[in-house]
């Protein structure tokens, strides 16, 4: 669920309470370790005789050299795992010499005849508020990648020696204004308990690769490296988005004793996490994983996954400059395919723009991003770019179990389009002798209403459903997902949402097509007896929820649910709903929750 949990207890005295975003959960209790103190802070301003113009202009060129070799070796670094974040740092390396940042600050020393480091601060705050004015929530977030590129060149004129955050020697909690994904690859779990940041949203890279490590992470605290002092007590709640400075004796012992019991649960949880998910009364769910990158492949394994359930390709698109070839990507789906061999992988055909905006794509600005050319409407607009996906996942498909899923399916005509789109690129590869596979089921994503409505007459086209409830209830309840003013009413139990899936389910059921849910819903326990008792049989999750959601499961009895779901269907308000869901369920499912 996108929701960001407000509720701020008052700090106790001698303590400091700071709100941010819930990046990464667990909780973790540290020294802190400041990693950089929001870049440069005090920037001096004066004036450059113009006979050492050249020099000043000269001297800024040397810093942003030195940014660029000192990047240039991270990424030569950067651990075989991380390498999708190092083409991220390419694109840091590209922006150095862009030429809005690049020579617009050596216009400003010539024209406004000052120091480097004044020209490029002028330069920064100007570009700010063209970024934060975007409307599309990826743009914005590029507005970090320009920070955090001229911190550097800013550290470099100022001879500042940045922390090597590999050569930190004790455990400790991270605090930076951003870390930026070099610096997050180069993070020694054995060493760094969680970290905090200034900048970045939940969907920024940083926030990924926080989930990704499992560490507790806080981002967007906007003050935290003005607040927070070297070897300052930190409790880090990544549950609450929290961190508590200097904590008093009391919430040190009551945090304290909350991550034991999380400890505790988690490694219980883990001891049965490769066990099936079987009902009371015998029936047997399918727990699957959800995944942005291919590496994550093995943490679905090691969780007890039973599949993927949701591969969404469109990340290997968005880290890069440009589209990936063929071979990377059936070089990527094959590692993945082959490591779940023989269980399921659902691939997702790329999901991109709306809030996945991939740069070298974008044609023109749209004025309303989720609902313009997304995800399979792009596609079928580009058939060239998504054939090649199609080729590359028809070629995975040889080496496991591989599934099909479109994304955004809205009309009927859009399914036809898009398998005589697979029947023509699996029709080449054969006529050329490319070993492919293209007996794989297809599926589609149900996330918008008309799709909903019209799921008979598309039940007719394809192999199954997978309802994907983050963008359904966007689309049908009118709530932006990434809009923070508006989470509130994001609420996976409202009546309508339910309505809609007991639809899709019973479609399902009558047409004999195979069911299943990706969304965010399916990863919380709470909803568990009403997925059950709504005919859900197979739920795709994020990676580390799948240990609790089949503890959840064995403690169902499907039977029960089915009894119960003609009850919370009858209710009027999403409060109503959970309402009674707690009344029934609230004590069975107690112990599984990740907050307290
Ligand atoms: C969804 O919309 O529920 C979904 C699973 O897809 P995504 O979150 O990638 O849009
Ligand atoms: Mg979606």
């Amino acid at each position: 669920m996108d929701s960001v949990n407000k509720t701020v207890e008052p700090e106790a005295e001698g303590e400091t309470l700071l709100q941010g975003l819930p990046a990464s959960p667990g909780i973790c209790i540290g020294k802190a370790y400041l990693v950089h103190q929001g870049g440069v802070t005090v920037v001096k301003k004066y004036f450059i005789h113009e006979s050492k113009l050249e020099a000043e202009k000269n001297r800024f060129k040397t810093a942003v050299k030195k940014s660029s070799d000192e990047l240039r070796q991270i990424i030569r670094d950067t651990p075989e795992e991380f390498q999708e974040h190092a083409d991220i740092l390419k694109t840091h390396v590209m922006l150095l010499n862009d030429k809005m940042l690049y020579n617009k600050s050596i216009d400003t020393i010539e024209s406004d005849r000052v120091n480097a480091e004044w020209a490029l601060r002028k330069v920064v705050s100007h570009l700010k508020p063209v970024f934060m004015n975007m409307s599309d929530g990826y743009f914005r977030d590029r507005w970090y990648d320009i920070a955090n590129v001229s911190d550097r060149i800013m550290r470099n004129l100022s001879g500042e020696a940045p922390v090597d955050i590999r050569n930190i020697d004790k455990r400790v909690i991270l605090v930076a204004q951003d870390l930026s994904p070099a610096e997050t690859s180069q993070i020694h779990l054995e060493r760094v308990k969680g970290f905090v940041t200034d900048l970045g949203g939940i969907a920024s890279h940083t926030g990924i690769i926080a989930r990704s490590l499992q560490i507790p992470a806080v981002l967007g605290l906007e003050t935290a490296t003005r607040r927070i002092k070297n070897d300052d007590l930190l409790i880090v709640d990544g549950f609450k988005g929290q961190v508590l400075i200097n904590p008093t004796e009391e919430n040190l012992i009551r945090y304290e004793e909350q991550r034991g019991r999380f400890e505790i649960r988690i490694a219980r949880m883990s001891r049965g996490a490769q066990a099936p998910a079987e009902t009371l009364d015998g029936m047997k769910i399918r727990v699957m994983g959800n995944i942005e990158l291919p590496e994550e492949v093995v943490s679905v394994r090691d969780h007890g996954g039973d599949g993927i359930g949701l591969y969404r390709t469109e990340f290997q698109y968005m880290s890069g400059n440009r589209f990936p070839t063929e071979f990377e990507l059936y070089d990527k789906y094959r590692d993945v395919v082959e490591v779940m061999a023989p269980k399921p992988v659902v691939i997702r055909t790329l999901d991109i723009n709306g809030d996945k905006a991939v740069s070298y794509t974008l044609q023109s600005e749209e004025a309303n991003p989720a609902m313009g050319l997304r995800a399979i409407r792009y596609c079928l607009k580009k058939p060239e770019i998504f054939k090649t996906q199609l080729r590359a996942i028809l070629r995975a498909a040889v080496h496991g179990n591989v599934r099909l899923l479109i994304p955004m399916i809205s009309s009927y005509e859009e399914v036809l389009a898009t398998k005589q789109i697979f029947r023509e690129t699996a029709d080449a590869l054969e006529s050329d002798g490319i070993p492919c596979n293209r007996n794989i089921d297809i599926g589609i994503m149900v996330e918008v209403p008309s799709t909903v409505i019209l799921a008979d007459i598309i039940a007719r086209e394809v192999d199954f459903f997978s309802i994907g409830t983050n963008d359904l209830i966007q689309y049908s309840m009118a709530i932006d997902r990434q809009n923070r003013q508006v989470a509130h009413l994001f609420d996976p139990l409202h009546p309508a949402i339910l309505r809609m899936v007991k639809r899709v389910s019973d479609v399902a059921k009558e047409t004999g097509i195979g069911l299943a849910m990706c969304g965010e819903m399916a990863g919380q326990p709470i909803n568990i007896p009403i997925l059950l008792g709504l005919g859900i049989e197979e739920m795709s999750m994020n990676p580390r929820s799948i240990p609790l959601i089949k503890q959840s499961i064995r403690a169902l009895s499907v039977q029960e649910t089915r009894d119960f779901i003609g009850e919370a269907l009858a209710q009027s308000t999403a409060a109503d709903v959970r309402r009674v869901l707690e009344a029934a369920y609230g004590c069975k499912l107690s112990d599984n929750c990740y907050t307290e």
